[in-house]
């Protein structure tokens, strides 16, 4: 399995996430799932990634609106072109604790399967690094101000939650611009 982020859903993680670092940000990804690929395997195509304006933020976590919840997603229904595949959260720094990018207690006890789930782990940016896949198959790299980590899960049949590449050809292209003076 594969999770195909379109450029507009890419954006919308990034900024979900910026608009409330350090805390931690929480939305729903819309899209659908498609057989694509050499082997036909099944993919999820993310659309969109639609931030929750009225999740309760904390630090540490992120509660989710129920009532908030139900009312997108009544909407949603009746847009066939949309549906929920599944949400995102983002995992940021805590003093000198870099995001992590694996999935808490918490959010393992939120997953189910059939669903893609997106973590988007943002840290303070040390220094410049290209948008990149990574061994693990997430896609990290940096924007001015933030360094970005982004991985895909998964839940299997025995409700384990396994890793699944993203693939987000915008983004390997996204710092392809005109060079700047080094200082
Ligand atoms: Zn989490």
């Amino acid at each position: 399995m594969t999770a195909y982020l379109s450029p507009s859903a890419f954006w919308g993680l990034l900024i979900s996430a910026v608009e409330v670092y350090k805390r931690e940000c929480f939305g729903l990804l819309i899209g659908y799932r498609d057989r694509r690929g050499p082997g036909q395997e099944e993919s999820f195509i993310v659309e969109h990634a639609l931030p929750f304006q009225s999740a309760g933020r904390k630090h540490r976590g992120v509660v989710s609106n129920p009532r908030a919840h139900r009312r997108i997603e009544r909407f949603l229904r009746n847009i066939p072109q949309l549906s929920v595949i599944g949400d995102f959260h983002s995992h940021t720094m805590w003093g000198y604790n870099r995001a992590a990018s694996h999935p808490s207690d918490t959010d393992l006890q939120g997953m189910e399967r059939e669903n893609v789930y997106v973590i988007v782990s943002v840290n303070d940016r040390l220094r410049e690094v290209r948008w990149k896949y990574n061994d693990d198959g997430s896609l990290s790299g940096t924007t001015d101000d933030h360094y970005f980590r982004l991985t895909a899960y998964t839940v299997n049949a025995s409700g384990e939650a396994r890793r699944m590449p993203i693939v987000c050809p915008y983004a390997i292209g996204f710092d392809a611009r005109p060079l700047r003076a080094i200082k």
